[in-house]
């Protein structure tokens, strides 16, 4: 993404896009263009749908209600989606949780409900709009796909079927206290996910469970009891840092 259009505002619109097509944007977002970051006719934008790359924008017609896009040209290519599940079980702050695995580079994001989940219900179509939110914001260019929640049963007996050789990274606060940075390096070049246990952690058999899977690698994030969003950001920042594409 060229450096002069780091300081542009970024939308998100799920629509075809190529050079010298006109968009209309949606009530939401001519209120975020022109009323909260005052852009007006002539002002230019970045705009992405997850497909066709990053386009360069330009505004046309613009009141406080309707504004038009021209696409100008395409100002990046789509990157490869990225490729790493993150599976967490539903906790007070899943809209920070969303946006942290986006910005971390998290490719698929799936809630996962163990016994200790205090809110077993989450909204698919926020979490989404929590991502684009954060891939906006983070300048990431494919949206991470959010997958609908599952029991963590099944996805212990499905993981093999659905993720072929993918290794699950499982963060586990009863395990010793050690450093993860060497289990993880083995882990270079396989396709991985992390799970990330709820605030009351994971119950005796769900991690008697985990430990008892040939796909599963248990990791300690040191000493200290972390709470599940900051273990999120933790270990996604140890798992990119060490095996995955920073
Ligand atoms: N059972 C404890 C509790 O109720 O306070 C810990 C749960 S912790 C808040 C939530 C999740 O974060 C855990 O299930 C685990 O996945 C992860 N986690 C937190 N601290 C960790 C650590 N030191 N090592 C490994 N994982 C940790």
């Amino acid at each position: 993404m060229p450096r002069t259009h780091k300081t542009l505002p970024r939308l998100h619109i799920d629509t075809a896009m190529s050079a010298g097509v006109r968009l209309p944007l949606d009530k939401d977002q001519t209120n975020y263009l022109v009323n909260v970051l005052r852009r007006g006719q002539g002002d230019r934008c970045v705009v992405f749908n997850g497909r066709d790359g990053a386009f360069l924008a330009e505004i046309g017609q613009a009141s406080k209600k309707t504004v038009e896009l021209t696409l100008i040209e395409q100002s990046a290519e789509q990157p490869q989606a990225a490729d790493l599940w993150y599976g967490f079980a539903p906790i007070k702050r899943l809209d920070y949780v969303v946006q942290k695995a986006t910005e971390m580079g998290a490719g698929i994001i799936q809630p996962v409900i163990t016994r200790y989940v205090q809110n077993p219900k989450v909204n698919p179509d926020k979490l989404r709009a929590n991502a684009i939110e954060a891939a906006e914001q983070c300048e990431v260019l494919s949206v991470p796909r959010v997958d609908p929640a599952i029991p963590f049963v099944r996805l212990m007996e499905t993981w093999q079927q659905v993720h072929g050789d993918r290794t699950l990274v499982f963060c586990d606060e009863e395990t010793a206290s050690t450093s993860p940075v060497d289990t993880i390096a083995t882990l270079e070049g396989k396709r991985l996910g992390l799970l990330v246990g709820p605030e009351g952690g994971f119950a005796p058999e769900e991690r008697d469970m985990l430990r008892a899977q040939p796909f599963v690698v248990a990791i300690s994030l040191g000493p200290r009891i972390l709470r599940a969003d900051t273990a999120a950001v933790a270990a996604l920042a140890l798992i990119q840092a060490v095996a995955g594409d920073w």
